[in-house]
């Protein structure tokens, strides 16, 4: 893409009522538009980093067979009953509206309730499981506070998935699965070293549940670490986990987190209370155990423009970044231009994604945009590379720039 082309613009200041530091620099990069507290549009730029997160997490659901489908977003309230979840005391967060005729309807916060519900329609026989759905979906929750830009929405991108066995043993095997499947997830997002499973609080099936942490200083969660142990505990399972796992007190360190990522075993009763069963290998009707796995897309998002960013904005790891390339042409100098149309073609060819700073600006606005930004690679065009015939390459986290050649540049690129 050319920078000539791309309509947002990035700012020196943030808006005054903005008091988190990813939506600051979110907004400031053009990543991002804050509609009201809580809710926030996203930009060409900043869907390009979503789509980005969703490619990661959506290779890996493949990889555990799971398939993608997307629910609605209006929900039935009677489903919901069932379960006594459409109670405003059992769920703080609905948003409720109704029909023209008076039908009360719910906004999406979760889906585990119309997907048991749902998935009655498609499965009849023990034969038919395993059977493992995910969607992508905005869901929206009346959250009390939103005080942390984007990684707590009103409005939100949530990657939720939902698996149905024939066993708790079946369940507990998939579930193992998900946590292999989470921790590649999150090695790829590049927060992988940072982002411990955690022992949570279990409900009623199993003793925990697991969490995936994320350390952040601006999360709203804390967990306990065994640096040693690499164990993470949640801290309202602090006294029963220490003595399940045999470890002192003393031993851990607090640290402040950000929730990334969820996984939680229902066991059979939710599937029971919706009324999904199956029919057994002799006939008789047999109970379904249900897991559910969510992992907040824009919360990553903005857990990554929180912990890797410096004073001059935003620093993408590679896989998440909107673009691999900054290039930037300096100059109005014909041979210049030529020169960069060239090696932006050449990039696109290579498949390499690259915003070409093609506006007759001064170079020192090019470079803060750069930044600001957090592109990874920056490569300059100008006279004097031209002269040498060479390439200005500077990394994103790296303070030098060094010449070096095309071939150079497409063996750092890989
Ligand atoms: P929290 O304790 O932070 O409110 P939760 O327990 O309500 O999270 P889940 O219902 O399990 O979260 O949702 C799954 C994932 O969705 C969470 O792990 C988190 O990454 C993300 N998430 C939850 N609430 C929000 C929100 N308001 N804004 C952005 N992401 C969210
Ligand atoms: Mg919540």
């Amino acid at each position: 893409m050319k920078s000539s082309q791309l309509f947002t613009r990035t700012r020196k200041q943030a808006p005054a009522d903005e008091t988190s530091k990813n939506a600051q620099l979110l907004i400031r990069a053009g990543f991002v538009h804050k509609e009201m507290a809580g809710v926030y549009a996203y930009l060409p730029l900043g869907l390009r980093v979503i789509e980005n997160i969703k490619t990661i997490v959506r290779e890996e659901m493949n990889t555990i067979n799971s398939n993608e489908l997307i629910m609605t977003g209006l929900q039935r309230k009677e489903v919901w009953d069932k379960t006594g979840r459409w109670n405003d005391d059992v769920v703080d967060v609905w948003f409720k509206s109704k029909l023209k005729d008076g039908t009360e309807v719910g906004f999406g916060w979760s889906h585990e309730e119309p997907i048991v519900e749902m998935i009655k329609q498609h499965i009849n026989s023990y034969k038919d499981l395993p059977v493992s759905l995910y969607q992508f979906q905005t869901k929206l929750r009346n959250e009390l506070r939103a005080k942390s830009g984007i990684m707590r929405g009103r409005e939100f991108v949530m990657k939720d998935m939902y698996s149905f066995h024939n066993s708790a043993e079946e369940l507990e095997d998939y579930y193992n699965l998900a946590i292999e499947a989470y921790k590649r997830v999150f090695n790829r997002l590049g927060i992988g070293k940072d982002t411990y499973v955690t022992f949570a609080s279990g409900g009623a099936f199993t003793k925990f549940s697991h969490e995936f942490q994320t350390i952040c200083e601006a999360g709203e969660d804390v967990i306990y670490l065994h640096r040693g142990k690499n164990i993470a505990i949640n801290e309202e399972v602090i006294d029963d986990a220490v003595k399940e796992l045999g470890i002192k007190r003393e031993d851990l360190e607090k640290v402040n987190t950000a929730e990334t990522g969820n996984i939680f075993n229902f066991g059979s009763q939710k599937a029971d209370e919706i009324g999904l069963k199956v029919s057994g290998p002799d006939d008789k009707e047999q109970s379904v155990y249900l897991g559910s796995y969510g992992i907040g897309i824009t919360r990553v998002m903005g857990v990554i423009a929180e912990k890797m960013s410096d004073d001059k904005g935003l620093v993408w790891p590679e896989n998440v970044a909107p673009f691999k390339v900054y290039l930037a042409s300096l100059g109005d100098n014909e041979q210049v231009t030529k020169a960069a149309d060239e090696l932006y073609a050449l990039l696109q060819k290579n498949n390499i994604e690259t915003l070409y700073d093609d506006r007759s600006v001064r170079p020192g606005e090019k470079f803060a945009d750069a930044d600001l930004m957090g592109i990874p690679h920056r490569i300059v065009i100008s006279e004097k590379t031209i002269q040498a015939g060479t390439l200005e390459y500077k990394s994103r986290t790296g303070t030098d720039t060094k010449m070096i050649t095309k071939q150079e540049l497409l063996e750092i690129l890989g």
